[in-house]
């Protein structure tokens, strides 16, 4: 058996070796609950790690999807007492196994189209383009992200409506795709970097001093990201930051509603109380707490690439999330990935509306 390269997973040769197989990080894995295997739980995946950095395992097809089926949440992190950064093992395993030609056809699909039509979706033309909207220079800039620009646009609208009647002086900025999709399959960092430094360029030129955006993947990715690898000559806000320090007057709505936190933003970029701090802002709205939230917050199971490559089990773990929200008529949140993938787990005819608070903050407003 001929020993796979495992140049970035030698970076974390020490960590791969901390894990005491407590097995605190299976209590709230997502994807073992979903799959109830054990090399799909964190624990499982530090070991094939570990055993692809030694040699003593192939990269074969079962290791391939139990690498890949994470949805790179980071529970397993914040639960584990070693403190094993489970998300970094991953992403440093599967940018080892890409490198050496183990890449899935559907995120090679994804990874051609970013390169090709800067979106992941194989869709022509760009993201303003697509919302037929012109860019011009502004302070505060608006990035729709491909999602809401190519699948939900009724998520860049509401927000690019909203900044209109709040009357900012607001424009949506010329990018291409953040770059996340790809840094999250494990894709050759030079291409991500490449990303990075032209969107930052397209933003700067238009002037912007703040930029908004409304989805958590992307946020998390300018956030937390792009600063490791450019300078940042603005600020960065999700939208629900931008909206808590806003004075909204919302016309009231009478319902049962409920926030699930988006691991992206709420685990990897620590924002909680912004959301529910817009979400307060809404008269005579029964709102109500799930089981797990805030750092404890269970994945929709949407993220990591998990739902292009394996959308049965991204289906079971939004299912699982949903199971905590019996009592609310409305499940709002603050990504349009989660709203998607939370969708994709309801069941037919469910009442229940799962909604992107941009979105209902634009109804009320
Ligand atoms: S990041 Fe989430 S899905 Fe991945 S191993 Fe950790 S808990 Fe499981
Ligand atoms: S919680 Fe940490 S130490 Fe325990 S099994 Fe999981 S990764 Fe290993």
């Amino acid at each position: 058996m001929e020993k796979m390269r495992t140049e970035n997973l030698e970076k974390v040769r020490q960590a791969v070796n901390v894990c005491t197989m407590c097995g605190f990080c299976k209590s709230v894995c997502p994807s073992f609950k979903a799959i109830r295997w054990d090399p799909s739980a964190a624990r499982g995946r530090v070991i094939l790690s570990y055993g692809l950095l030694v040699g003593d395992i192939p990269a074969d097809d079962s290791v391939v999807e139990n690498i890949y089926t994470c949805t790179t949440c980071m529970d397993c992190v914040r639960r584990c007492p070693s403190k094993v950064d489970v998300v970094e093992i991953v992403e440093l395993c599967r940018a080892d196994l890409v490198k050496n030609g183990h890449i899935l056809p559907k995120h090679k699909a994804v990874v051609d189209s970013v390169l090709k039509n800067g979106n992941p979706y194989n869709e022509k033309g760009t993201m303003v383009q697509r919302l037929n909207v012109k860019p011009k220079n502004a302070k505060v800039g608006y990035f729709p992200g491909c999602s809401a620009a190519f699948r939900t646009p009724e998520t860049a609208n509401a927000a690019m409506s909203i900044l209109k009647k709040l009357n900012v002086d607001s424009t949506v900025v010329d990018c291409k795709c953040c770059g996340s999709v790809m840094q999250r399959i494990g894709w050759n960092n030079d291409d991500v970097v490449k990303m990075i430094k032209e969107n930052v360029g397209a933003i700067k030129k238009q002037g912007v001093e703040t930029l908004v955006l409304s989805c958590a993947g992307c946020f998390r990715m300018f956030k937390e990201e792009y600063p490791k690898f450019t300078e940042m000559p603005f600020k960065v806000l999700h939208m629900s930051e931008f909206l808590a320090t806003q004075d909204l007057k919302l016309k009231p709505l009478k319902a049962k509603a409920t926030y699930h936190d988006p691991c992206h933003l709420g685990r990897h970029a620590k924002v909680y109380d912004a959301p529910r701090n817009v979400i307060k802002k809404i008269p005579e709205l029964e709102f109500k707490e799930m089981a797990n939230i805030r750092d404890q917050g269970r994945c929709c199971g949407g993220g990591g690439g998990v739902r292009s490559a394996y959308p049965e089990e991204s289906k079971k773990m939004a299912e699982a999330r949903l199971e905590e929200t019996a009592f609310a008529d409305i499940i709002i949140t603050a990504c349009p990935f989660c709203v998607s993938n939370l969708r994709f787990g309801m069941p037919d005819g469910s009442k229940k509306r799962v909604a992107d608070l941009t979105e209902l903050v634009n109804e009320l407003l």
